[in-house]
């Protein structure tokens, strides 16, 4: 499969084997995290389109509880997360975190106990659906576990409090050596690191090195460096310079909701979350979307592509790329769009629409 032409976007990991020959009576087992919000109506669109298409998975659901358990310290339980570490392969819905003492984060749970290093995602131009670019073909790949996510907060004194930003040498090799396995594996020619190390001397600056370091033993890889705030401003102007971008935690959240905006916003971009021993966890970029959950409203194609992503990592392409032009068909027709795209169908009107496509 030609991984590096529109659409043709997938995660492969060198570490562990899936088998290819599934088939209806020997389907292959996967976790779904329906999530919070949105979740639930999204990924039942994933369930009916996935069911349409015949695609030999069966799912292990799990939904998040309503106590804490003791074993992960979140709402999450641990037979969830043994589930994903069984099956090696899951589709996430979007988690709003609860607000409250005593528990951790569901996302941060899930980062750290499957130890999920590499957040890939990829933002490209659907055809047949027009924003002011329409070359966008770009991946970003994202330090999952670290940086300003560690969790590391404390008032010093009344009136002023500490964040730390904790960037370690095994992280950024392990996400660097990530990004340039990728780009070589979906014959794509350059890798630029993002960062602020003229500012973040010791925390950037060791990202950099680390950076540098891997780029050295893949020279058939353009590698550049570029800081962050000059890469807004070429995303914006234009964002075809960029193909395959690694960075710390906190930027990669940042530019991939920027490179959502590129291409028509957080309803149609997936993501990938890669953990030791290959294990790969799909989901959208974004978030649980409280102001119109419940309400039939939400786009699932973002968690349609993620599903996607999936399917190519279990080297199901066939079944991907149905799926994949069934939505784009959807899309670009133009009939049937949810209100995000400027439309007027509901979430399961749009589902509809991508089965009757398929
Ligand atoms: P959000 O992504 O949920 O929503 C931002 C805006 O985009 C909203 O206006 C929403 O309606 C819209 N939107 C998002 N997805 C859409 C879709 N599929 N279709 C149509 N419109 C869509 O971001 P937020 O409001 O900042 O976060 C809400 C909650 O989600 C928070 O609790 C946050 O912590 C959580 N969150 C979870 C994840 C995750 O599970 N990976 C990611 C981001 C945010």
């Amino acid at each position: 499969a030609n991984g590096n032409s529109f659409g043709r976007v997938f995660v492969s990991t060198p570490y562990r084997c899936i088998s290819t020959d599934a088939s209806p009576n020997h389907p292959i087992r996967a976790t779904l995290f329906p999530g919070d919000g949105i979740g639930p109506e999204i990924a039942n669109s994933v369930k009916q389109v996935f069911n349409t298409a015949e695609v030999p998975i069966e799912w292990e659901e799990h939904y998040v509880g309503d106590k804490v358990d003791p074993r992960t310290e979140s709402f999450l339980t641990w037979e969830s997360l043994e589930s994903v570490r069984r099956n090696g392969v899951g589709l996430k819905g979007p988690m709003a975190t609860p607000i409250g003492k005593g528990h951790r984060s569901l996302n941060l749970t899930l980062r750290k106990e499957l130890g999920l290093y590499a957040n890939v995602r990829p933002c490209y131009s659907l055809e047949g659906y027009k924003t002011r670019y329409d070359d966008v073909n770009l991946v970003t790949i994202r330090e999952n576990t670290e940086g300003e996510y560690s969790g590391l907060e404390h008032q010093v004194v009344r009136g002023v409090v500490e964040s730390l930003k904790v960037i370690t040498r095994q992280a950024s090799l392990r996400v660097a050596e990530y990004a340039f396995y990728y780009a070589k594996a979906h014959g794509r020619q350059r890798v630029s690191a993002i960062h602020k190390a003229n500012i973040m001397r010791k925390t950037d600056g060791l990202f950099l090195k680390c950076c540098r370091e891997v780029a050295e033993k893949y020279p058939e890889i353009n590698y550049e460096e570029v800081i962050i705030d000059n890469c807004c401003m070429m995303l914006v102007k234009n964002p075809a310079l960029f193909d395959v971008l690694v960075m710390p935690n906190l930027y990669g959240d940042i530019i991939s909701d920027l490179c959502a905006g590129l291409v028509g916003g957080l309803g149609l971009t997936p993501s990938c979350n890669i953990g030791e021993g290959g294990i790969a966890l799909a989901e959208a970029v974004h978030g649980s979307a409280p102001d119109i959950a419940g309400k039939n409203l939400a786009n699932p194609t973002a968690l349609l592509l993620s599903g996607v992503m999936m399917l190519r990592h279990l080297k199901l392409h066939d079944k991907a790329d149905q799926i994949h032009n069934a939505i784009i068909k959807t899309i670009a027709e133009g009939r049937y769009r949810t209100a995000d795209l400027g439309g007027s169908s509901t979430t399961s009107e749009f589902t509809k629409a991508i089965c009757d496509h398929l």
